[in-house]
C-alpha cells in the first residue's frame, strides 16, 4: 500500500486500507509527508511547518489533512500514556520501597490506558465553511480513527441540538467545526480553544466567501499557541493569500 511509504501509524493504513484507498493522491502524496512534523532542534521536540494547499473538491484534500493531524495526535496520545505509565511504575517503586504493598489500579481510572488521558479540550480543529463539508469531514475522520483506540472526533455545527453537541464534545480530541456555532459554543465556556495545537481551514476561499473572515480572526487568536496551521483553498487569490499571511507563518506552498 503506497501509504505506507508516508510514515503514517499502522492503525490508520489499516483504515485507509479498509476504505479501499491503495495510492495517496497528489494532494495527499504532497502534503501529508510535509505536514508531518519532523523532528526538530536540540530540545527533540517536533517541528511543523504551515502549509498553505490549492486542491479542489475531489482531489483527495481531506485525508491529505485528516492523516497527519491524527498521526499526529495518536503519537502524542501515546507519548502521554508512556510518560503515565512510568509515572505509575515510579510510585510503585517507591510505595514497595517504604515496604507498602503497591498501589492498586483501579480498573476505572489505569493511569496506563490512554482513554483515561485525553484532554477535555481538543488538540486540533478543523474549520469548514458549511455544515454539510463539516459533516463529510467528520464522518471521513471518524472513519479514518476506526482502528485508533481513544480518538475521538465530535462534529461542532449550526442547525443540531446543542446538548447533544454538547455530550459529543467532552473528551473530543478532534473538533470538525463550522465558525459560527464553535465561537457559540466558546462563549458560552463549552469549549476551551487554547489547547489547540492544529488547525485546519477548508476551503478558505468559500470561507471568506460565506462572510466568515471576522470569525476566523477570532479563533486565530483564542488559537494562537497552536504548533501548526494548514489552509485549504481552490485559489490562491490575493485575499486568500492576506488571510494566509495573518494566520501562519511562512507558509509551504503545496499547488497541485
Ligand atoms: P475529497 O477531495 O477529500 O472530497 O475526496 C474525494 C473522494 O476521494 C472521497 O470520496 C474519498 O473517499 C476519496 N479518496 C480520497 N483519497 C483517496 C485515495 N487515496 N484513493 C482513493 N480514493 C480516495
Amino acid at each position: 500500500n503506497g501509504f505506507v511509504q508516508l510514515g503514517l501509524a499502522s492503525e490508520l493504513i489499516a483504515a485507509v486500507e479498509d476504505l479501499g484507498f491503495t495510492q495517496p493522491t497528489a494532494v495527499q502524496a504532497h502534503a501529508i509527508p510535509r505536514a508531518m512534523g519532523a523532528s526538530g532542534g536540540a530540545d527533540g521536540a517536533a517541528r511543523f511547518v504551515d502549509l498553505m494547499v490549492s486542491s479542489q473538491t475531489g482531489s483527495g484534500k481531506t485525508a491529505a489533512f485528516l492523516l497527519p493531524v491524527l498521526h499526529t495526535l495518536l503519537q502524542r496520545q501515546a507519548e502521554a500514556a508512556a510518560a503515565a505509565k512510568a509515572e505509575f511504575q515510579r510510585q510503585a517503586a517507591e510505595a514497595a520501597a517504604r515496604g507498602e504493598t503497591q498501589p492498586k489500579k483501579s480498573k476505572r481510572k489505569d493511569p496506563t490506558n490512554p482513554r483515561h488521558f485525553k484532554a477535555a479540550t481538543p488538540g486540533a480543529l478543523v474549520l469548514c465553511p458549511t455544515r454539510e463539508l463539516a459533516q463529510q469531514v467528520a464522518h471521513d475522520a471518524i472513519d479514518l480513527v476506526k482502528h485508533c483506540r481513544g480518538l475521538r472526533i465530535a462534529n461542532v455545527v449550526g442547525g443540531m441540538p446543542y446538548q447533544l453537541q454538547i455530550a459529543r464534545l467532552q473528551n473530543a480530541d478532534l473538533v470538525v467545526a463550522t465558525p459560527g456555532r464553535l465561537l457559540d459554543l466558546q462563549r458560552s465556556m463549552q469549549i476551551k480553544l487554547d489547547q489547540v495545537k492544529f488547525l485546519v481551514v477548508d476551503e478558505a476561499d468559500r470561507m471568506l466567501d460565506l462572510g466568515f473572515a471576522d470569525d476566523l480572526a477570532e479563533i486565530n487568536q483564542l488559537t494562537i499557541e497552536r504548533q501548526q496551521t494548514m489552509m485549504f483553498s481552490a485559489t490562491f487569490a490575493p485575499r486568500i493569500q492576506q488571510l494566509a499571511q495573518r494566520v501562519m507563518r511562512e507558509p509551504q506552498r503545496v499547488t497541485i
